[in-house]
């Protein structure tokens, strides 16, 4: 179990990046939803132990993490934002340096672990390619079989899916839905689908706060009997959100079609919907703002 309590960072510049944030993370895959700015990164950097918070308390399985930050490294396997390095070598032998970087000194045992990791993330027929000839997909999956090497106990990665194709995004998720069988999995993302069917945990921020956690099927159930859906015109659109709370509105044959969030029916062309996740993203962020 990964245990956040009272976390807060705020930057040199005066905004509050992380506001008394407090998680508590099992095995499992756990989704980190929130708009871009709502201070996904900044946790995730601060659970890595690659920035420090202003106060607060971070504990894996018991271990103070920030009292001892070497001993959290070790357990952690992780794939930033930004993980920019696509040269001109084999995957096969990128894997086998980022091995040795992280202490696997034995050759047998080096050899054996990449060879795994590569077959893991089915990247076994074109590990002698270039990873800087690698998809978009590719080089998600080649991260995380970096991530993965010693064993980690922690895996955190920071919006893996973003301008991946629909297939390669399943792919990946699917990848990390495995994974989290043994270990504690941190998906960061601002795409509601990534969470909806595959995390069993997850929390929504929002301005570094945390607006809402739990299952996603049980905040969905909250929902239930509440969400209301139907098409309006273009003209009609402002004066409906004023009077109701409009979550989100996306258009259908070129008309908008909007979801309301309200006790009982807004008018004759409103019908009950069943709720998705995506309506209590939109309602937290909507009531937070
Ligand atoms: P997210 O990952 O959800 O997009 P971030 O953690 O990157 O959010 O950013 C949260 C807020 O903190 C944003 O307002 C961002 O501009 C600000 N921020 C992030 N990093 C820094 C930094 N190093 N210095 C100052 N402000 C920062």
């Amino acid at each position: 179990m990964l245990t956040l309590r009272h976390l807060n960072k705020t930057y040199a510049n005066g905004v509050h990046a992380s506001n008394d944030i407090s998680l508590d993370i099992p095995t499992g895959l756990f989704g980190l939803l929130g708009p871009n700015g709502a201070g996904k990164s900044t946790l995730m950097r601060t659970i890595a132990t690659l920035q420090e918070p202003d106060s607060g308390t971070i504990h894996l399985d018991g271990a103070d993490v920030l009292r001892d930050p070497q001993a959290l490294r070790r357990k952690l396997g992780y794939l930033p934002q930004d993980f920019g390095v696509y040269p001109k070598v084999s995957a096969l032998e990128l894997l086998d340096h980022f091995a040795i970087l992280k202490g696997l000194t034995q050759r047998g045992e080096r050899k054996e672990a990449v060879e795994a990791l590569l077959q893991q993330t089915n990247l076994w027929e074109a590990r002698k390619r270039a990873v800087a000839s690698y998809s978009g997909g590719m080089r998600q999956r080649f991260g995380i079989a970096q991530a993965l090497l010693g064993a980690p106990r922690l895996v955190i990665v920071d919006e893996p899916t973003a301008g991946l194709d629909p297939d390669e995004r399943n792919r990946f998720l699917n990848l990390l839905a495995r994974i989290s069988e043994q270990v504690i999995v941190i998906l960061s993302t601002h795409i509601v689908e990534d969470v909806t069917d595959l995390c069993t945990r997850m929390a929504v921020i929002g301005k570094g706060r945390v607006l809402v956690e739990g299952e996603p099927k049980a905040a969905i159930a909250t929902l239930r009997g509440r969400i209301w859906r139907g098409a309006v015109s273009d003209a009609q659109l402002p004066e409906l959100q004023q009077r109701f709370t409009v979550l989100s509105s996306r258009l259908v044959g070129g008309k908008p079609q909007v979801n309301i969030y309200a006790d009982h029916q807004p008018d004759s062309g409103f019908t009950q919907v069943e709720p998705g996740l995506e309506d209590v993203y939109f309602l937290q962020l909507r009531e937070a703002a």
